[in-house]
């Protein structure tokens, strides 16, 4: 690809994602030119000196933002899947050394090479299905030394220029083994929240909220830690359980909750005050066949902006398809499509204070763009299983085409 720009025409339908709506321009072309949006026009353009590319009918969509992954990990989680469909519980499983622990002792055993290398082949898979912009969090080291390692990983595959990374600090995961949780928040405070901030390694703090893991107000303390650090708070809220995760969330002008599986009705209508983002998280719902799904009508009512991610993990969700994640909005969840792709792209894009930047095919905007393979944009919901994603342009290159 040469930096005299790219065109693309003859789409059917470019879905800017501008205003409330998908924003669509029917018959549309795009300009691309220095890695940004030039144009959107309503009708084929000319060809000066750039690349052009035939979108053969097709759509044409803003990249897939996923802001909630854990995708550096040491070992995966296969014996406990395997265990959970024979119908052992989750504290079985936990006695028997699997659950977070026990990636945790895989990842503080794995060299940052090791780390990336896995983590590569995932981020290619990831934009394969069009993803453009990646969260990645920390979480598995539960030590200064290995948390910090996680985060040089995702900063490294940030610089490959595949995909944007956004890394986050998850050191609020659980508490480690042979640790006292007072010991354990004390060090996230002093040692380990600082450490990342001085390197420069996360834009986001994150905490695990639950009652049995942190409560709503030790996730308090450790979200303010980061704040004090320029660290933007985020957090795993009301997922197991109603732990007061929402109204965590609101108290402390987080950007964004995710799973928000039994939030309160109060921990909402603050959610909703604050402007906080939900991030919901539709295939770990699936995948663990949890029983309680999050309360989209609700939320539409409250007029909380809905983000989808896939909660990447080798635990409780193993996908990488942000295309699947649209799908399960739709079909588990009941988004509209309409807000399933706004979810996947700038309400993401907002979760991750990113919207100046990407999540709509505007002019200025970052050219991180998909080109599918399908004629109208409800395809990208209903055909389940479907890899929509047949050019992935990131920052105006070409990073990834299906042929
Ligand atoms: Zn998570």
């Amino acid at each position: 690809m040469t930096d005299s720009g790219l065109v693309l025409n003859n789409c059917s339908q470019v879905l800017t994602m501008a205003g409330d709506g998908l924003g669509i321009v029917e018959q549309g072309a795009v300009r691309i030119r220095d890695g940004r949006i030039a144009e959107v026009a309503d009708h084929a353009l000319t060809v000066a000196g750039e690349t052009e590319i035939d979108c053969c009918g097709n759509v044409v969509i803003p990249g897939f933002i996923d802001p909630h992954t854990h995708l550096v990990f040491g070992g995966w989680r296969q014996n406990e899947f395997e265990m959970r469909l024979a119908g052992r519980t989750y504290r079985e499983i936990a006695e028997a050394g699997g659950g977070i622990l026990s990636t945790v002792i895989h990842t503080r055993l794995a060299t940052a090479d090791e780390l990336y290398n896995r983590a590569l082949e995932r981020l290619h898979e990831m934009v394969n299905w069009g993803t453009t912009t990646v969260e990645v969090k920390s979480g598995y080291g539960l030590d200064t030394v290995t948390e910090l390692r996680m985060l040089r990983v995702a900063r490294r595959l940030g610089e490959l220029k595949l995909c944007r990374v956004v890394p986050t600090f998850l050191g609020a995961h659980s508490v480690p083994k042979r640790t006292a949780k007072a010991d354990y928040i004390e060090r996230l405070e002093n040692e380990m929240i600082p450490a990342v901030a001085a390197a420069g390694l996360a834009r986001f703090c994150d905490v695990f909220c639950e009652e049995f893991v942190f409560n709503a107000a030790e996730s308090t303390r450790i979200l303010e830690a980061g704040k004090r650090h320029s660290l933007v708070p985020t957090i795993h809220a009301d997922e197991i359980e109603a732990s007061g995760g929402a109204e965590v969330a609101a108290r402390v002008g987080a950007a964004s909750a995710s799973h928000l599986l039994q939030p309160s009705d109060a921990g909402l209508e603050a959610m909703a005050q604050a402007g906080v983002v939900a991030v919901l998280l539709p295939g770990t719902c699936f995948f663990l066949g949890a029983a309680h799904k999050s309360p989209v009508a609700k939320m539409r009512e409250l007029g909380i902006l809905m983000a989808l991610a896939t909660d990447f993990n080798p635990g409780s969700c193993p996908m990488l398809a942000q295309p699947l994640t649209a799908q399960f909005g739709s079909i588990y969840y009941g988004m509209t499509i309409i807000e399933a792709l706004r979810g996947v792209t700038v309400n993401a894009a907002r979760a991750l204070k990113l919207d100046s930047e990407v999540g709509t095919l505007e002019p200025g905007k970052a050219a991180d763009i998909v080109v599918t393979d399908v004629p109208d944009y409800r395809h990208i919901a209903y055909r389940l299983g479907h890899n929509p994603a047949w050019v992935t342009i990131y920052g105006g290159r070409v990073v990834h085409r299906q042929y």
